[in-house]
């Protein structure tokens, strides 16, 4: 009889403790339940890229890029341009085999996704249409989540597609086709833009040379490849822009002039001189980029610094900003070339770390050929 008294008020005691500690049970208990489901499930997000003439799509499991698969589109070469038209009906043709080939290379199939990330731009509105669609599509048949992504935002995360990864805050150089910009990144989704283009992209300043000088478009690796066989020999004038802000047209007339006159008094002069004009029109838009990127150092004393876009696959910017980093104690960082380039695996890492956030976007999300940064 005691015996069963001690045990009721027993019974009793653990009764009372529980019901004292409940809300602290329970809050463990939760804990306990994500931890165990974090490490039992991964989070995989597709990601697909179309804003320009590049198809791509690329899979990030658990903040790791597993996959990235791009189908570059050459049409474009005859024409010295991406022709938006063209550019769309190739998206058409590559986005299905291109998702595909990403969800093979992974090793998964669509079933293993949590959520379709997407370019929704800027860019040409034709090729993000096809994008968005796709993404919206696949979406909605699979019940899963959409992720829209800023095309800029994503060359800003490439750094993070792989290590070494800067550290926060960072300032990032991100020069392209379309854009030249200086970014401080706060954290993966908090970024400033502190300085830009206010004209042409440096990437548009190397095409349009290339152009001038009757190379294949994109002139930006042909000049790269030139330049490496000759000297700076001719000065181009400096363009005079306020703050961290860019301009390249300026340039692009003045080599334009002086392409003019010189071939007036030689018609040869374009042959004669290939290496060292591209090697002085080189030296002086990493000059102007080179430039800035100190200026916004000096302000913001970070000391983080990177470089991306497409323009950053530039060897003559690679190694004057490893030099000039060297010289000004700054950690300098460098994507790997396949995430420079427009590139999904950018896009997937974005998506990512939105996902995480709990960024999502609904059905009615519309492509924006203009986007706010
Ligand atoms: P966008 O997103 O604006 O289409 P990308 O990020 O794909 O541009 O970059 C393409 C641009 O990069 C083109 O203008 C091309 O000429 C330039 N580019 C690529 N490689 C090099 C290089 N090695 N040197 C200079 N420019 C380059
Ligand atoms: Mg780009």
């Amino acid at each position: 009889m005691n015996l069963l008294v001690y045990y009721f008020k027993m019974m009793h005691k653990v009764l009372l403790l529980v019901y004292r500690w409940q809300k602290y049970l329970f809050f463990f208990i939760h804990l306990l339940y994500n931890i165990i489901n974090l490490l039992k499930n991964k989070i995989s997000v597709l990601a697909i890229e179309s804003s320009c003439d590049d198809t791509s799509a690329a899979i990030i499991t658990d903040g790791v890029v597993i996959s990235n698969r791009t189908a570059t589109q050459i049409v474009h070469q005859q024409y010295g341009g991406v022709v938006p038209e063209l550019a769309s009906r190739q998206h058409l043709i590559h986005i299905i085999p291109v998702i595909d080939a990403a969800i093979k290379d992974a090793g998964m199939d669509l079933h293993n996704i949590d959520a379709i990330a997407f370019t929704r731009g800027p860019g040409l509105l034709g090729s993000l249409i096809v994008g968005v669609s796709m993404a919206k599509s696949l979406a909605l048949s699979m019940d899963i989540p959409l992720i829209d992504v800023h095309h800029m935002h994503a060359h800003v995360l490439a750094h993070f597609a792989e290590e070494p990864k800067p550290v926060f805050p960072f300032l990032c150089l991100t020069v392209s086709g379309g854009h030249t910009q200086i970014v401080k990144v706060n954290d993966y989704t908090d970024m400033e833009v502190l300085g830009s283009t206010i004209d042409d992209a440096a990437g548009e300043a190397f095409d349009k040379t290339g152009k001038m000088l009757g190379l294949d478009y994109p002139a930006g690796p042909i000049i790269d490849k030139l330049a490496k066989a000759g000297k700076p020999v001719f000065n181009f004038p400096e363009p005079q822009v306020s703050g961290l802000n860019f301009s390249f047209s300026g340039l692009k007339t003045s080599i334009l002039y002086f392409l003019q006159k010189a071939v007036a008094e030689n018609p040869n002069f374009i042959q004669e001189n290939l290496h060292d004009i591209c090697c002085s029109v080189q030296t002086s838009i990493i000059h102007i980029l080179l430039k800035k990127l100190k200026k916004a150092s000096e302000i913001t004393g970070i000391m983080e610094i990177g470089i991306a876009g497409g323009v950053s696959a530039n060897s003559y910017l690679r190694q004057s900003f490893i030099e000039e980093g060297k010289k000004l104690g700054w950690k300098t960082y460098i994507p790997a070339f396949e995430y420079c380039t427009d590139n999904a695996g950018m896009i997937a890492v974005a998506g990512y770390y939105k996902f995480l956030n709990g960024e999502f976007c609904d059905q009615n999300v519309t492509p924006l050929a203009r986007m706010e940064f």
